[in-house]
């Protein structure tokens, strides 16, 4: 074998063995390296994913319910999750690649996420998006059950919202007697179609969808989403709002996309700390 996985270690992640490096290929097998750049693509992706649900139960914005994907760029088609598990525990044994209809492509049975299908159904409407968070965060549910109310960039941290977030109302497509839950594909493919072209997406008394070109803008936008759904429910106690003007959104937008690692790797960091203490 030309490479071979090893554990990665740091006295910032104390024991922690999620990362893994690779050792360099001799020159005499330079000539494998395009056979085996797809599965580094894939080991990079499965350990990226991992931390990503790390990050987002440290930062609450998911607790025991929740999920994060990534697209598969070396298999179109397909995307890769958990099982089903509260993230927090996920490793990289419990990621599964599904096709956008929700059907394992490996023949992994394992007991899946039953809204898997909200991440098949963007990825298939939005060939920019390469990872969706879906999340129950609290400070997002207000914002999806008060009619007069719209969530929408109230401080440059979240101006990747850049305005009035969409609201999925579920009845329109399952009735009024649904679970809230999108457990099939024309439910998801009505969820993606609420997003357009948006980067986030609630879902009426029940939680959000966040969207990014790559798994630490999703993470970043959905962290942040829920921080500035907190900022504007404070903020509107002490009267009328002020919220970024499109333009104002963009500028920071363009800003702020050059800092998203910082973030990520702050909270792999502190992440990985608390699950190793
Ligand atoms: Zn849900």
């Amino acid at each position: 074998m030309a490479f071979v996985a090893v554990p990665w270690r740091s006295s910032a992640q104390g024991s922690c063995t999620r990362h893994v490096t690779f050792k360099p290929l001799a020159r005499a097998d330079q000539s494998q390296a395009f056979v085996e750049r797809p599965l580094r693509q894939i080991m990079s992706l499965k350990d990226d994913l991992v931390i990503a649900n790390r990050i987002l139960y440290a930062q609450g914005v998911v607790d025991a319910f929740g999920h994060v994907s990534v697209r598969d760029e070396t298999d179109p088609g397909t995307y890769w999750i958990a099982r089903n598990m509260a993230p927090a525990s996920v490793t990289a044994d419990d990621l599964i690649r599904y096709d956008y209809d929700g059907a394992p492509s490996d023949g992994d049975e394992r007991r899946p996420y039953l809204e898997r299908y909200i991440h098949g159904s963007v990825f298939r409407a939005r060939s920019d998006v390469g990872a969706v968070v879906h999340s129950h965060a609290q400070s997002t549910i207000p914002f999806g059950i008060v009619p007069e109310a719209r969530l929408r960039p109230v401080w440059h941290m979240s101006s990747f919202i850049g305005g009035d977030v969409p609201i999925f109302e579920i009845r329109d497509v399952e009735g009024d007697a649904s679970d809230l839950l999108v457990r099939s594909s024309a439910t998801g493919d009505a969820l993606a179609h609420s997003l357009g072209q948006s980067t986030a997406v609630l879902m009426r008394g029940h939680g959000a969808t966040v969207v990014g070109r790559n798994v630490h803008e999703a993470v970043f936008r959905a962290v942040y989403l829920a921080l500035n759904a907190r900022v504007q429910v404070e903020a509107s106690r002490l009267g009328a709002l002020m919220s970024l003007t499109a333009a104002e959104a963009i500028a920071a937008t363009a800003t702020i996309a050059g800092q998203i690692d910082r973030a990520w790797d702050l909270w792999a960091a502190e992440a990985a700390a608390t699950s190793s203490s």
